[in-house]
């Protein structure tokens, strides 16, 4: 079930994002805009063609993502940006209307997550499965309080890109249901050190919790020794690490199949 890439659906409603702490650096969106030489600047977030995409339709009526999928939804930009607050009311909609898809999001915005659930939400959708960013010591001491403390049903920690060591402990227990540490990607890529990674293994298994070595990232230190990771092969050798903890469920697919073309996007 792990790598069965079936069960996975992709759902950008909006494209764009503002960068608001180091680990937007080198942000994804950026790197992908330009090299696919898009004339929008990557900070200006606008709706896709995609938009109401979880309600679209085939001809014969069945449903264009089917039903059972695991939806990545917003990883061209960031679910809770402030852009996009008068167009996500009609995303929650839409997950609420298909909930027989799962919808999982990340966000480096978790202090905007109560101005951003509609009324309805109460202790959170069934459907739907959140995961914070953080990406250092200081953001995970700034974030997971926060995201703690969230009526969310389904809550993962993604440290991405992992840019130095970083101390989970205090918010690791049964409420988290996945962690995933990922190295940074890109020729500038800041370094990913393998002893961090290790480290953040075993808070997990202290706590229990899930643990998944998601990328090693583009610059890869083993032993005090620096790796050049090629992109294709930063997902392979995480796994190769074999040091997944508890990992049974849902496999989170790197940003590799992200994938536009710019007549898929409005103006
Ligand atoms: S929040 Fe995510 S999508 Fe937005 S700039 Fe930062 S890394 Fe990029």
């Amino acid at each position: 079930m792990a790598e069965n890439w079936n069960i996975y659906a992709d759902w950008n409603p909006w494209h764009g994002c503002t960068k608001i702490s180091s680990g937007c650096k080198y942000c994804y969106v950026y790197r992908q805009d330009e090299m696919y030489g898009s004339e929008v600047s990557s900070s200006e977030c606008r709706k896709t063609g995609n938009f109401n995409l979880p309600i679209k339709r085939k001809r014969d009526k069945s449903w264009k993502i089917e039903s059972g999928k695991v939806v990545f939804t917003c990883f061209t930009s960031d679910f809770l940006i402030k852009d996009a607050d008068d167009w996500r009311g009609e995303c929650w909609e839409m997950m609420k209307t298909r909930n027989d898809l799962w919808f999982y999001f990340f966000t480096k915005r978790i202090d905007r997550f109560m101005e951003c659930v509609p009324d309805d939400w109460g202790d959170g959708y069934d459907n739907v499965l959140v995961g914070c960013t953080v990406e250092n010591q200081q953001m995970a001491d700034f974030r997971l309080p926060i995201f703690k403390s969230l009526p969310i049903k389904h809550k993962s920690i993604m440290v991405a890109p992992i840019i130095g060591p970083v101390d989970l402990s205090a918010y690791l227990d049964d409420t988290i249901e996945e962690v995933a540490v990922s190295g940074e990607s890109g020729v500038e890529a800041r370094p990913c050190d393998y002893s961090w990674i290790l480290d953040i293994r075993e808070q997990c298994i202290k706590a229990d919790v899930p643990f998944r070595f998601h990328q090693t990232g583009a610059h890869f230190i083993k032993d005090g020794r620096m790796y050049r990771i090629h992109r294709k092969f930063q997902l392979s050798q995480a796994h190769k690490a074999n040091i997944d903890y508890r990992i049974d469920k849902f496999y989170v697919p790197e940003t590799i199949k992200f994938e536009w073309k710019e007549d898929d996007y409005h103006d």
